[in-house]
């Protein structure tokens, strides 16, 4: 199966629930599972990441796991599944997760429910407080409520995010995000909660209001990855902006070289039919064109009829586009280099170029890391090769499965052969020789190594 380079995020949902299917969404090309805590019970996350992690191992496959918790994240309470209303007819205020708001609403203000499918206008009436639907429809119980350009005091964290973080301290979970992050002290509260807990974990920010891009220069300098999460963004700004933010936001995710994940309705055609739209694929091309780490499927994976078609349609979009990124990168970004580690990438990546362009046979990087600051510094040049990260640290190799090109692989030491070794085994290798760039960015003599290697 040819690999694909940028990421693939997959939500877990009933559609995927069984063992099956998971194993065959790791064969597709899934490389993190992402359970999305404003679903399903707790119990029911425990219980599918431990199934995740324990398919993952037998199919000797490396996933990693991500955790989204709500964060200061507004839903609805709807006393039924799912209430019908009708253009113009005037309903009670909904049930919400964070009453404490309803009182500081004044009349006329936009309410925005399910990602901009329903609008309605607040109306308050002596005590009762009422909205007026702009929509027909089936609003859904727990779909998100958006108060445009309203900036309260929500607490970071709900009662229901504390039991998640202990629930993905018991897992050891890769990954934790954080819906609705407004500002940089969002996640750094976060953090501090997380240590309480003694969790091992990247933390990603969620960049979904007008606030958190604002305020996206300092979420960067505390998050260890992003996702534009544009399905709440579209509701916080005019949805027109919404491909520029995308764009803006990967483009400074790079700059720093941390991981960023473009998600949300990437193939939402794909939740009822097996073949997508062709404006669906463009936007998966497109993001392989802005160059981010990863993209992601949610009600895809997590309810649709066709979870594993959507991760095949991806992976060979993924494959197609990703490899028409030929642009030499240090032309395309100003990057910053000042640590020796980043030295040895951009040298890496130099010599990548030169070797490519007189069409030898390439195969990738070799890299022995032992904190995976190196490969997060060559990853962000976007070679269209992989980079084979081998480390002993387990923990490490999991929180780079968000990276661009990324293959991680557990070896105790920093052996050279022992590494080609798994390679062949693997399948990695060509007939008839390949080139691979060797790197030791602290290697076991403390020096930092940079080197060609051909294998027959
Ligand atoms: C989004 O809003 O795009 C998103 C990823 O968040 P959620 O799926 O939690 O609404």
């Amino acid at each position: 199966m040819e690999r694909h380079l940028t990421k693939i995020v997959a939500t877990v949902g009933p559609a995927c629930q069984s063992e099956k299917t998971i194993g065959e969404l790791i064969q597709a090309g899934v490389n993190i599972f992402r359970f999305n805590f404003k679903h399903n019970t707790l119990d029911w996350h425990d219980r599918m990441i431990q199934k995740v992690n324990r398919v993952a191992m037998h199919l000797g496959a490396r996933v990693g796991t991500l955790i989204d918790l709500q964060g200061p994240e507004i839903r609805i309470k709807l006393p039924k599944e799912k209430i019908l209303v009708k253009k113009g007819q005037i309903i009670p205020f909904f049930t919400i997760t964070h009453p404490q708001l309803i009182p500081l609403l004044k009349t006329g203000q936009k309410i925005i429910v399910d990602d901009g499918k329903f609008k309605f206008v607040f109306n308050k009436k002596s005590r009762n407080n009422f909205l007026i639907s702009e929509s027909d429809g089936f609003v859904l119980n727990k779909k998100t409520l958006n108060i445009p350009g309203l900036n309260f005091p929500l607490p970071v964290l709900i009662d229901r995010d504390f039991q998640g973080l202990h629930l993905a301290a018991r897992n050891q979970v890769d990954y934790v995000a954080l819906s609705f992050v407004r500002s940089a002290d969002d996640i750094s509260i976060l953090r501090r909660e997380i240590k309480k807990f003694k969790l091992d974990t990247s933390v990603i920010a969620k960049i979904e209001t007008n606030m958190a891009l604002k305020n996206l220069d300092k979420i960067l300098t505390v998050s260890d990855g992003i996702m534009v999460a544009r399905g709440d963004l579209g509701v916080e700004i005019p949805l027109e902006e919404v491909p520029y933010q995308q764009k803006i936001i990967i483009k400074k995710c790079i700059l720093k070289g941390i991981p960023v994940i473009t998600a949300t309705q990437m193939l939402e055609s794909m939740i009822t039919a097996p073949i997508p739209t062709r404006a669906e694929i463009s936007d998966i091309a497109n993001a392989t064109y802005d160059l981010t780490d990863a993209v992601m499927l949610s009600g895809e994976t997590a309810t649709g009829k066709y979870p594993v078609q959507a991760v095949e349609i991806m992976r060979k979009t993924l494959i197609f586009n990703e490899k028409k990124n030929l642009v030499d990168s240090r032309l395309r970004f100003n990057f910053n280099v000042e640590e020796e580690y980043e030295f040895l990438a951009e040298a890496a990546y130099g010599l990548y170029r030169s070797i490519s362009q007189k069409k030898r046979t390439f195969a990738g990087f070799i890299v022995f890391t032992t904190n995976g600051q190196a490969i997060r510094a060559l990853a962000r040049y976007r070679p269209l090769f992989p980079i084979f990260a081998f480390m002993s640290d387990s923990r490490i190799a999991d929180q780079l499965a968000a990276s661009f090109g990324v293959n991680a692989i557990i070896l105790q030491e920093q052996n050279l052969e022992k590494a080609f070794a798994f390679l062949k085994k693997a399948n990695y290798l060509k007939k008839g020789g390949d080139i691979f760039i060797i790197l030791y960015p602290t290697s076991q003599k403390g020096t930092r190594v940079l080197g060609i290697s051909h294998i027959n």
